[in-house]
């Protein structure tokens, strides 16, 4: 592999995929930069394309909608105006659940309305019609449109996982935070839901089977030469509430997580998870984890790497104590208010 820069996730990546992962070449290339993008495809052939790159906050794309328009619609336009020139027309995009929006009943299969109710979640919504468009235009594209229900949980080896930077969003990273004592508790949003419980409901998906799904999504593919432009949900077909999630890491990591009961967060759906029978029968892809293994590997990275990437705050300049979730930790007021 070569690596242009010290990227410990790529590092980690690399020993992770063993013997494959000699063969990995790295670039950093904002897909907004076209030309250096067009540099890579003049050094190599692309047999296929996954393209996971984009902005995912939704908060912040009601605050910055260009910002997300620009990123990933524009950003995606220069990929798939490279990938044409240089005759590269396979792809697999990441799209998300999120157009769904609030959906008419559940499960969702992959032929209800489309209706994203943000720009994060429009910005995903405009690029598969603009896949769509191009494979009616040009048919030679076979693209495959993963729609990813809530994905959470970590690389068993518990080296690779999530590190968001700031306050994080999603609801697992939260949890997490506040289990490592980063955050002294959990905002719940919203208990007067017509769910089972009352909060909100969510079909997550570890990210062990979303990557399973990818690799049956390129096979797929590569075996079927009418694919046109299809779309799969990847989820497990399970809808799992706030306080049945926190539950499940609370046995996961022995510990108690502190909760606020909160209004519901504007722009939240009550209940979504995923038709997985088309996934099922086509891709021949189903997911193999539930919650329990999910918490398992959330926890299983989050233990051995409180702080992400970046090292210990504990020794560092204005840190501060916060709640010690069973872990002796310090946080930086940096990190605390990002
Ligand atoms: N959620 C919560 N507290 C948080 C973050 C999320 O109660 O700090 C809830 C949220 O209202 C939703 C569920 O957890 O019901 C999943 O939220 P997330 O943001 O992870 O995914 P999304 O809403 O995008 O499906």
């Amino acid at each position: 592999m070569i690596l242009e820069g010290s990227f410990p996730l790529l590092q980690r990546c690399v020993l992770a995929t063993s013997k494959n992962g000699r063969n990995l070449v790295f670039y950093q290339v904002d897909l907004c930069n076209k030309d250096a993008l067009e540099q890579v495809f003049t050094s190599h052939h692309f047999d296929a394309v996954v393209h996971f790159a984009g902005l995912k906050a939704v908060g912040e794309s009601v605050a910055k909608p260009l910002h997300y328009y620009i990123n990933n619609v524009n950003g995606t336009l220069n990929l798939l105006e490279v990938m044409s020139s240089y005759g590269s027309k396979k792809l697999v995009f990441s799209s998300s659940a999120t157009v769904y929006g609030q959906p008419k009943s559940v499960p969702c299969t992959e032929d209800f309305p489309l209706q994203a109710m943000n720009p994060y979640g429009r910005t995903k919504l405009f690029v598969e019609e603009i896949m769509r468009d191009l494979h009616r235009a040009d048919p030679e594209w076979r693209t495959i449109l993963l729609r990813y229900f809530n994905p959470v949980g970590a690389h068993p080896s518990g080296r690779i996982g999530e590190d968001p930077r700031g306050i994080p969003n999603n609801l697992m990273p939260f949890v997490q935070q506040v289990a490592v004592g980063r955050r002294s508790e959990l905002s719940v949003f919203g208990s007067d839901y017509n769910t089972k419980d009352g909060t909100g409901v969510r079909d997550y998906i570890h990210v062990q089977d979303l990557a399973t799904g990818h690799s049956a999504a390129l096979f797929k593919l590569f075996t079927t030469p009418n694919i046109g432009c299809t779309v799969y949900n990847l989820g497990t077909g399970k809808g799992t509430s706030v306080l049945e999630m926190v539950a499940a890491f609370e046995k996961a990591a022995q510990m108690k997580i502190p909760l606020r009961i909160m209004d519901r967060r504007p722009g939240d759906c009550s209940e979504v998870y995923a038709a997985t029978e088309k996934a099922e029968k086509e891709l021949g892809w189903k997911a193999q984890n539930g919650i329990e293994e999910m918490c398992r590997d959330q926890w299983n990275w989050a233990s051995k790497n409180p702080f992400g990437y970046r090292p210990s705050h504990a020794d560092g300049k204005g840190s501060k104590p916060v709640r010690n979730g069973g872990l002796s930790l310090r946080v930086s007021n940096a990190t605390a208010v990002a």
